[in-house]
């Protein structure tokens, strides 16, 4: 499964409470602050609020990990450290996926676990892992330099980070990419203190983060960052909806596109997804989601912030394209 089947499976489950009415203060700088604080060997914290698993993760550039670091993330989160690397440069160092087979439909892929070849310890320790680590976020290191399997966990992350998977994964991998840090992203999953058997929820995250003096920041945001600051600026305008002018984004992601409408660099709520619908276009007093759209583009308006996903059909299949050539001039 890859592109927007992705995107759809991951972003289409529900929005979990503790998420959803938790806006916390708006900063539009938040992931400026956070790309800042990478680029500067710090962590931050990602809360993923729009996965199927939301919890609050450390994040830190691989590149750039320290035995220090790594002492902390591991008294802090369940202590499985992974690293997020691009398909492309888990295929480079010859981390495949762990399972071929991933039954669960917009399921992570994680690759092989390794450990630096050079260590002659047990590969656990902080020292250890820190290298290791190190290691996978260096664009230079070759496959050679690691055992396998190890004690770092891969997460094969989509090229495209969160513009073709929406997932913690791939927002971390473009936190640490747009930091200039290295091609991996080191992330492990914050354990509540609240509650020591559980992980923490967003509005645990943000004020752990704020105790620890560490930038907090959403999957969304960084999804926002990305369609309206970042590479596909190019191909946004703007669009005035009731008053309100939006920025528009479309892209394609396999045979589907999907058009983003961003209102604010820092979302600070997960994106609303709409999908085109023909009764809409046809028989719009029959159906209800253009009601619904129309009052979330209104509440977004109203707070000033917010991304609506909405996603056109899957391409016509071949059988008509004969005829679209005939009717487009
Ligand atoms: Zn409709």
């Amino acid at each position: 499964m890859s592109g927007i089947a992705e995107v759809v499976a991951t972003a289409e489950h529900p929005r979990p409470d503790d998420v959803a009415g938790s806006s916390g203060p708006h900063r539009t700088d938040a992931v400026d602050d956070a790309i800042s604080a990478l680029r500067a060997g710090e962590p931050v914290v990602l809360v993923d609020d729009t996965g199927r698993h939301p919890c609050g993760e450390l994040v830190f550039a691989a590149s750039l990990a320290t035995t220090a670091a790594v002492s902390f993330a591991v008294r802090h989160t369940s202590g499985l450290l992974q690293v997020a690397l691009s398909r492309q440069d888990a295929d480079r160092l010859e981390l495949p996926p762990i399972s071929r087979d991933r039954s669960t439909p917009g399921a992570p892929e994680y690759g092989v676990a390794v450990d630096t070849a050079e260590s002659t310890g047990t590969g656990i320790s902080a020292a250890d892992r820190a290298r290791t680590i190190a290691l996978l976020g260096d664009p230079t290191t070759a496959a050679e330099a690691f055992a396998r399997p190890g004690h770092v966990l891969t997460y094969r992350a989509h090229d495209e980070g969160v513009l073709g998977r929406l997932d913690a994964g791939e927002a971390a991998l473009d936190l640490v990419r747009l930091a200039g840090a290295g091609t991996g992203a080191a992330r492990a999953c914050l354990v509540s203190d609240a509650d020591p058997t559980a992980v923490q929820r967003l509005p645990e995250a943000r004020a752990w983060a704020h105790r620890h003096g560490l930038v907090a920041v959403t999957t969304s945001a960084v999804l926002a960052h990305r369609l309206v600051r970042g590479d596909r600026r190019a191909a946004a305008f703007q669009l005035t909806i009731r008053g309100t002018d939006f920025d528009v984004v479309r892209w394609r992601r396999g045979t589907a596109e999907i058009t983003a409408l961003v209102l604010g660099d820092d979302v600070g709520e997960p994106p609303i997804i709409h999908d085109e619908c023909l009764h809409c276009l046809f028989d719009p007093d029959a159906c209800r989601c253009r009601a619904e759209l129309t009052a979330t583009l209104r509440s977004i308006a109203e707070r000033g912030r917010g991304l609506v996903l909405y996603r056109h059909r899957i391409a016509l299949p071949d059988i008509t394209s004969s005829l679209a050539e005939r009717l487009v001039p």
